[in-house]
């Protein structure tokens, strides 16, 4: 018999509504201090439980503990102005937003995500993963003016990360998962300096690394720009061949309900592909049979024994009970498609 493919997500869940407003990007917060955290591991342990019960071999935290994936590492970040407020194009101007500001060097103050990442540990006998954002994606979400370059404050930022990353793995995280939606929207800065700060975040792990990169979701920005790229969405065409060079284990792509061309997988031969079975956002639910037939359909380009059935990226901002039948589906398409 095959062994069964491994299920996971790609990292964020929706948070219930008692925590934070439901259905946004940008949520706020109701509860406050001591009571936060409670609910916060309150929230993570709903999630845990529900992942293991959708049958998902790989475990995250649902990104319970934090508002938004990029601004949730650099709380405890010292240089950053949380109160200059620049007005920043982000993705390649798709959208602006205004983003706190560096105005002095990076530093981290003390461990960031530990007792999360611990919390999680604690909580399931499974392999867990726990993401961060990586280092381009920080520097396309926040603004600059101490640094000579981008891609000078990127390999700061990379150093933190790999600080941090390297406590996550001492808790005993099996896979820290680096957010990259940038590299979709500057493939030229990517293949230049984006991939080699990556590395340098993920430097000397020891547990598996892994790198998402997707098209975005949730908002009319994202949604407008998408229809603008056409029949055959080919960033990952000048990516791949780089990032299969690269030091990184495991890559994550948007594949279900995209228009990536799934031909493109075969450009990471020696990678683990997570590869998204789960269509972003589409408030449709996906039957297990067609999580199967998505499986399969990604088993023409990947080895049985590298493919890791993804959610895809963008379930945080959907309804509660759709994201848990969602990762149902996940969890009994990849169960039919390992027999
Ligand atoms: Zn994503």
């Amino acid at each position: 018999m095959k062994k069964k493919l491994l299920a996971t997500t790609a990292g964020s869940l929706p948070k219930p509504e008692w925590l934070a407003e439901p259905e946004k990007l940008w949520p706020k917060w109701n509860l406050r201090e001591n009571a936060l955290w409670e609910g916060q591991k309150k929230a993570a342990k709903i999630w845990i439980k529900e992942q293991e019960q959708a049958g998902l071999d790989i475990i995250s935290d649902g990104e319970q503990f934090r508002i938004h994936f990029v601004h949730g590492f650099l709380q405890n970040i010292l240089g950053i102005n949380w109160n200059k407020k620049t007005p920043m194009g982000i993705r390649n101007n798709r959208y602006t937003v205004k983003v706190p500001t560096v105005i002095e060097p990076v530093q981290r103050s003390s461990s960031i995500h530990s007792r999360e990442a611990k919390f999680l540990r604690d909580n399931t006998e499974r392999k867990i993963k726990f993401s961060l954002p990586g280092p381009m994606t920080i520097c396309d979400t926040i603004a600059n003016e101490c640094y000579r370059s981008r891609s000078t404050m990127a390999y700061e930022f990379a150093s933190i990360l790999n600080e941090e990353a390297k406590e996550l793995e001492k808790i005993g995280v099996d896979i820290i998962q680096f957010d990259e939606p940038a590299f979709n929207s500057f493939t030229d800065e990517t293949l230049d300096w984006g991939i080699d700060a990556l590395e340098k975040a993920a430097e000397g792990l020891g547990c598996k690394t892994a790198v998402h990169i997707c098209y975005g979701y949730g908002i009319q920005e994202n949604i407008n720009w998408k229809k603008t790229l056409g029949e055959n969405w080919n960033q990952y065409q000048k990516i791949f061949p780089l990032l299969n060079k690269s030091t990184l284990n495991q890559i994550s792509l948007e594949f279900a309900g995209s228009n990536v061309p799934p031909s493109l997988m075969r450009l990471l031969p020696d990678k683990e592909l997570m590869v998204g079975v789960i269509t972003v956002v589409a408030d449709e639910l996906e039957t297990p049979e067609d999580v199967k037939k998505n499986i399969l359909s990604a088993l023409k380009y990947v080895d049985y024994e590298r493919l890791i059935p993804c959610s895809n990226c963008g379930m945080a901002p959907l309804p509660e009970q759709i994201a848990i039948d969602k990762i149902k589906s996940l969890g009994q398409g990849t169960l039919l498609a390992s027999k």
